[in-house]
């Protein structure tokens, strides 16, 4: 029995160690393996979570995503993990290889199908013919059949140029496909005071409302660019801008530069700082509390001089600068394009594989991993370990055959 495997990604070679071993293995990559692996987590490869639960991924369906990431699987990637030698360096709860490098992942891989694998680098796969009982994979003039085929292709995220082969061909096969929106990327805002703030970064909680309505909140650090927002804490809010905005959707983020007080009454908060620091200039309230630049811009959207003290300003005044520094709202237009984004929103329905297998419920021996199925994680390791997961399935499910 022969299985090609196209794209030695992430979940491509997870895929491949796992194919038992009476198996002939064709692994065909366009590129070189491991391409995209290699630029993750800064190039340390932030490959897995201790926290792995469906509220960590967007996806239209979380039952079928909640087998597929069922703890019996994490343990036994994680195993494989432990065998290819990786030995994890966990950081807040995210896993890296303990040499900090993406190359160790790579070269774990490597070194373990070489005996195993034929791995046909720079062939791009332009065509898929599905016989009887075989199917017949082809790039330009060359072709090579199999009697199992793993499509492993990843997806156009961060990518210079789009390559569409494989949805098309899934489309072709009648599986559905969610629409492919960037996530994990910058938003896109025209708010004036926020852009001149570019290059800033700062610890905010940003609250995401759509159409009215409070849809998720993030904390972390906030960055602030020429175009818009960006940062961890935006990027895991940007899949659901996206579909929103795709949607039709407004799409508002309501930004907390005061969450870390811990109070909800902020008048009362600075009555007693202004009281407790002596009645200085009211802006060293806030310079004093947070970063300077901000609350220069924010005195100035509120025409407030830097001059005057709290006990000068109205009750409006105060409540309106408390406002800007507690619920700044601003309406996002757009996310950056796809080819900004770390990973696509949207992709093949989790309806239509077996979950215990990755087997395409449409087409036989054909199986789908990594993210090319509509599930996309949050920072933190989250997309990685759902591609390893996928391959692992894949791989072990040729097992009962
Ligand atoms: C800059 C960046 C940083 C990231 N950091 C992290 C991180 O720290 N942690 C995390 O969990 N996730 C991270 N991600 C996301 C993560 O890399 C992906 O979710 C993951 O690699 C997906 O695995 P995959 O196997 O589905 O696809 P990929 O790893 O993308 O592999 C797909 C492979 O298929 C090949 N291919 C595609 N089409 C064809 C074809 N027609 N013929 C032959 N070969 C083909 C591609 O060249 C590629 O090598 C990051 C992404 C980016 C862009």
């Amino acid at each position: 029995m022969k299985v090609i495997i196209i794209g030695a990604g992430a979940s491509g070679l997870m895929a491949a160690l796992n194919i038992p071993n009476d198996y002939e293995v064709i692994l065909l990559e366009k590129n070189t393996p491991a391409k995209k692996l290699l630029q993750t987590g800064a190039g340390r490869c932030n490959y897995w979570n201790e926290e792995i639960n469906t509220t960590k991924y967007n996806t239209q369906r979380k039952l079928e995503l909640e087998k597929i990431i069922s703890r019996k699987n994490q343990q036994a990637v994680l195993t494989e993990f432990a065998k290819l030698g990786i030995v994890p360096k966990i950081k807040n709860g995210y896993y890296y290889p303990s040499s900090e490098s993406s190359q160790t992942v790579k070269q774990a891989f490597l070194s373990k199908l070489e005996d195993k694998v034929t791995i046909l680098e720079n062939f791009p796969v332009t065509d898929i013919k599905v016989t009887k009982d075989k199917f017949i994979v082809s790039s330009n003039d060359k072709s090579l059949t199999c009697d199992k085929l793993i499509m492993a292709t990843g997806s156009n995220a961060s990518l210079k140029e789009e390559d569409n082969f494989a949805y098309n061909f899934l489309k072709k096969t009648k599986h559905a496909i969610t629409p492919l929106l960037p996530a994990l990327v910058s938003l896109i805002i025209k708010d004036k005071t926020l852009l001149s703030l570019k290059g800033l970064r700062i610890d905010a909680t940003l609250s995401l409302i759509e159409d009215n309505k409070l849809i998720k909140k993030e904390t972390g650090q906030l960055q602030l660019t020429a175009y818009g927002l960006s940062g961890i804490c935006t990027f895991n809010l940007s899949s659901l801008v996206a579909r929103g905005l795709y949607n039709g959707k407004k799409e508002i983020i309501k930004i907390n530069f005061l969450d870390f007080l811990k109070t909800d009454n902020y008048l009362d908060y600075f009555n007693k700082r202004n009281e407790l620091m002596a009645k200085p200039k009211a802006i060293t309230l806030f310079e004093t509390l947070i970063n300077y630049k901000l609350v220069n811009a924010l005195f100035s959207k509120e025409k407030i001089s830097p001059e005057a003290k709290w006990e000068d300003l109205t009750s409006k005044q105060k409540k309106s600068l408390l406002t800007s520094l507690s619920a700044y709202e601003v309406q996002v237009f757009s996310t950056n394009s796809l080819k900004d984004a770390q990973t696509v929103s949207g992709g093949v329905s989790l309806n239509d594989i077996n979950v215990e297998t990755c087997e395409s419920l449409l087409v036989k021996n054909l199986y789908i991993t990594g993210e090319l199925l509509d599930v996309d994680g949050l920072c933190g390791g989250f997309n990685l370990a759902f591609a390893f997961i996928t391959g692992y399935l894949a791989g072990r499910a040729l097992k009962d055959d």
